[in-house]
């Protein structure tokens, strides 16, 4: 109902090229001349190795670099994917085109299947249990001497045959690698810089206000991981064609803290990282052989003086010595206005919330009309945010429902009313600690409130900086969020609500650290934005700030409504004076 498709989209802003990505470029045609003109075997051996390397690190990117989970299973994906080859090939004798597809989909089985429970856990726990998986497989692998020739391995796994031409060993299989890793890596350039990729960093940086930007956070997550697994089978296929054998060794953990080393060392997220980063980390060894015993410590140094001096990896630091060219700014474009509302749109009956013994919310009722302005105010912990969070489906109420323009979308485990969905049913919310991803522009942050319904980059970020000019911010636009003051922060968390286009605002303090010259301002824009239709309510402190705004009030005291009724009677109601306002205000 409130998918809205803009009809004109700008051309202006083409994608800007990174100047990693352009070095990338000279090292990968500098790779093709050394693997062409002048590599011995055992050095295009190396080279295939490192392309190996490069995909499979492409893939981590994704979940690592992109969606920020620290997954330790990357190697149990190459693990399983140079497995499936291995035994398929050498023991049934499958062909290169049957076995290659059955090695991206045994980890992407693995990844789905055990995905969903796994995403779930915290950060640490998360990394621990990925880190099982691998422990699992290469149990697995070890102790079923039957299928995977046990801790031996299989010899004699075929070669990789292209429309039944065998490919040889030394410069034709390393380019049917490197075909592979330019394949990956430019489908994963291409996700990356398109709406899923910035919902995925937004994911990363932010996931709590990702759900309430409209954003699957669980589905993004799993998508991402289930990906990295494809990447992972895929590398780990084409290392058992490279070996012609397979082993435990593939499953083994040095492969995952290679990948994770190339990754951190090449750069985060970035897929000329993983190329930059394998061709570099998978060479050293090589490079410091005459060193003999005393390689693997200045392999060390070397490792650890990379990560002091650039802390980004090697595209961090080639984005530091030439700067990318600040993105073009795009022409705005008003998006689509939705179908105003009309009458009560946000009902919430009886809601009740507890933490532990605390009640935070106890039997609230309140109704919003579709464009007036509702006040929330209460003492400290009388439950105002928590109201806010219930609402925008962050917490989930143990009593009670909450009703937008007459349906049910009471958040509970069953319902399926997540943050995400009650987003996109047309309530958007900030937060009272203002929190926009700290790598992001302005206009990138706003633009990430559209994701889920532009259908593109481009055209979110023309919505975005019109929704920016309507609050008189489009200057903000090319910005990084981290530079701006608090004053500055919370408008463009305002814009970034309001590029929604919600029916109902949710908006936690939205006045606190504003002097009274921003206050009036935001009064006005607030005002502005009643009278496109949106229900507004405002939890606030200032009390001449708020009375004069809004239409009515509701004051809460321990969860309870202490007062509910017109802004004038809030002054000298002698339980909100006793409760909250104290005498001085009466
Ligand atoms: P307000 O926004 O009015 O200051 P809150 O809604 O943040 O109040 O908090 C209401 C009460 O609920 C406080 O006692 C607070 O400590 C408690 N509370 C809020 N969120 C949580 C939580 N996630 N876990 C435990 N207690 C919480
Ligand atoms: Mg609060």
């Amino acid at each position: 109902m409130r998918e809205t498709v803009s009809k004109r989209a700008p051309t202006l802003n083409l994608p800007h090229i990174a100047a990693g990505e352009g070095i990338v470029a000279v090292v990968v045609v500098a790779l093709v001349a050394y693997a062409a003109l002048y590599a011995s075997p055992y050095g295009l051996r190396v080279l295939t190795v490192a392309g190996v390397y490069a995909l499979a690190t492409i893939g981590f990117q994704i979940v690592f670099g992109l969606g920020g989970a620290l997954s330790l299973a990357q190697g149990a994906f190459f693990g399983l994917g140079a497995y499936a080859t291995g035994i398929l090939g050498s023991q049934w004798g499958w062909t290169f085109a049957a076995t290659f597809p059955v090695s991206l989909l045994v980890p992407l089985a693995v990844a789905l299947l055990v995905g969903l429970p796994v995403l779930r856990l915290e950060s640490h726990y998360f990394a621990l249990a990925t880190l099982g998986i691998a422990q699992v497989v290469h149990l697995l692998a070890v102790n079923s001497p039957g299928l995977t020739g046990g801790a031996n391995g299989l010899p004699g796994v075929p070669g990789i045959v292209l429309f039944g031409w065998a490919v040889p060993r030394g410069l034709p299989l390393a380019a049917i690698v490197w075909s592979f890793v330019a394949i990956g890596g430019l489908i994963a350039w291409t996700l990356a810089r398109g709406r899923w990729g910035r919902a995925l960093t937004l994911v990363r940086d932010d996931p709590l206000a990702a759900g309430t930007l409209g954003l699957d956070v669980g589905r993004l997550r799993l998508t991402a991981f289930a990906l990295s697994a494809v990447y992972g089978g895929a590398a780990g296929a084409l290392a058992v064609h490279t070996q012609r054998v397979v082993s435990p060794e593939v499953l083994e953990f040095p492969v995952m803290v290679s990948i994770l080393t190339i990754a951190v060392v090449g750069g985060r997220g970035r897929v000329a990282g993983a190329i930059l980063g394998a061709v570099l980390l998978i060479h050293l060894p090589e490079w410091f052989r005459f060193l003999e015993r005393s390689y693997l410590l200045v392999y060390g140094v070397a490792l650890l003086a990379a990560i002091v001096l650039a802390p980004h990896g090697l595209t961090g630091l080639i984005d530091r010595l030439f700067p990318p060219r600040p993105k073009p700014l795009p022409i705005p474009v008003a998006p689509p206005v939705p179908q105003p509302a009309t009458g009560p749109v946000l009902q919430i009956a009886d809601l009740g919330k507890s933490f532990g013994g605390v009640r935070a919310v106890d039997g609230v009722s309140l109704v919003l009309d579709a464009g007036s302005i509702t006040g929330l105010i209460g003492p400290n912990g009388s439950g105002k945010t928590t109201v806010i969070n219930l609402v925008s489906g962050l917490e989930r109420p143990d009593q009670g429902r909450i009703l937008l323009s007459g349906q049910d979308i009471t958040g509970s485990d069953i319902s399926g009313w997540r943050p995400d969905r009650i987003a996109r049913a047309g309530i958007a919310r900030t937060f009272q600690a203002v929190s926009l991803p700290p790598g992001a522009t302005v206009l990138d942050a706003v633009a990430a409130a559209r994701l889920d319904r532009d259908r593109s980059i481009v055209e979110a970020e023309a919505h975005a900086l019109h929704i920016l000019g309507r609050l008189n911010a489009a200057d903000l636009a090319p910005r990084p969020c981290a530079d701006l003051p608090a004053a500055l922060r919370r408008r463009v968390e305002l814009a970034r609500a309001l590029a929604r286009q919600p029916s109902v605002l949710l908006l936690d303090e939205p006045a606190a650290g504003l002097t009274d010259a921003e206050k009036a301002d935001l009064a006005t824009h607030l005002r502005a934005i009643a009278a496109t239709g949106t229900a507004l309510l405002v939890v606030e402190h200032d009390m001449g700030f708020l009375l004069p705004l809004a239409g009515h009030v509701l004051c809460l005291d321990q969860g309870r409504i202490l007062y509910d009724g017109p802004p004038e009677g809030v002054r000298s109601d002698p339980t909100v004076v006793a409760a909250y306002l104290g005498e001085g205000a009466a």
